[in-house]
């Protein structure tokens, strides 16, 4: 269910490993529909942030989703709470089919609704999926045999059906084709209406394609915030991004 509510709100977020910080007290809220892109260079923090968010390294601050708090959780309740990332390789079972990784993923959160999606057939949420992500004619094809980007999809099409309303994709075109590009711009401007969106990518084509906003990590700082445009013309974004 989609409610107001669904925003990440975060405040004071500080993640230090042995000493150094590689995240430095940073605010970011992202709203529902804002289709959000985190940019920086390499080491800035983005990987580091969306760790944190998922409970994968302590952190300290605040990271609220839906008005709960997930610092401090466990990465299975974080989960239950409607938060899904993906990783820069997909984590699909190869030897399973596009359906079954798909039902595991739908199962795996609610097994109450397993057990009744086994007496009713293939529900409408895995239906609906299948046809977001662009699969539903390789639905028994095993996920190994299945093209670098499909598989990216069939990441996504996993979080949907968990019920993630948060998504944290962490570079999801990297290595794509530029029609598997243009395939994945579509499927997240259908998806960033109904859900919070936050991606991780370095490719600035693909930015402009479909960010609605960005914030720019540097340092473990947020270096700056806006549109496209904005962050395009802001000398201190064209300055890290010229050095590199
Ligand atoms: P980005 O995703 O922006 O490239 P990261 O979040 O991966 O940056 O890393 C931010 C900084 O934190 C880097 O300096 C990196 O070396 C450091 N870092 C990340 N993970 C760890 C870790 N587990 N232990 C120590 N340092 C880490």
């Amino acid at each position: 269910p989609e409610t107001i509510h669904d925003y990440l709100e975060i405040r004071g977020l500080r993640v230090a490993f042995d000493g150094f910080v590689a995240v430095k007290d940073i605010d970011l809220t992202v709203t529902r529909g804002d289709l959000r892109f985190l940019i920086g260079p390499n080491g800035a923090g983005k990987t580091t942030v969306i760790d944190a968010i998922t409970g994968l390294v302590p952190a300290t601050g605040s990271a609220a989703f839906g008005r709960k708090e997930l610092l401090g959780k466990p990465v299975h309740r974080i989960a239950r709470l409607g938060v899904g990332r993906t990783f820069q390789t997909a984590s699909v079972i190869e030897e399973l089919d596009v359906l079954s990784n798909l039902d595991l993923a739908a199962g795996a959160s609610r097994p109450a609704v397993s057990r009744l999606r086994a007496r009713r057939g293939v529900p409408a949420s895995v239906e609906e999926a299948l046809e977001a992500i662009g699969l539903a004619d390789e639905r028994f094809r095993s996920a190994g045999a299945l093209a670098h980007g499909q598989k990216q999809w069939l990441e996504i099409g996993m979080l949907l059906v968990q019920g993630a309303r948060l998504l944290l994709l962490d570079e999801p075109v990297a290595g794509m084709s530029h029609s598997e590009r243009e395939q994945t711009a579509d499927l997240l401007r259908a998806i960033s209406p109904h859900r919070v969106v936050v991606v991780v990518e370095h490719d600035m084509e693909f930015l402009r394609a479909v960010a609605d906003s960005v914030t720019v990590l540097a340092a473990g700082e947020v270096l700056a915030q806006g549109t496209v445009a904005e962050i395009q013309n802001d000398p201190r974004v064209q300055e890290i991004y010229l050095g590199t």
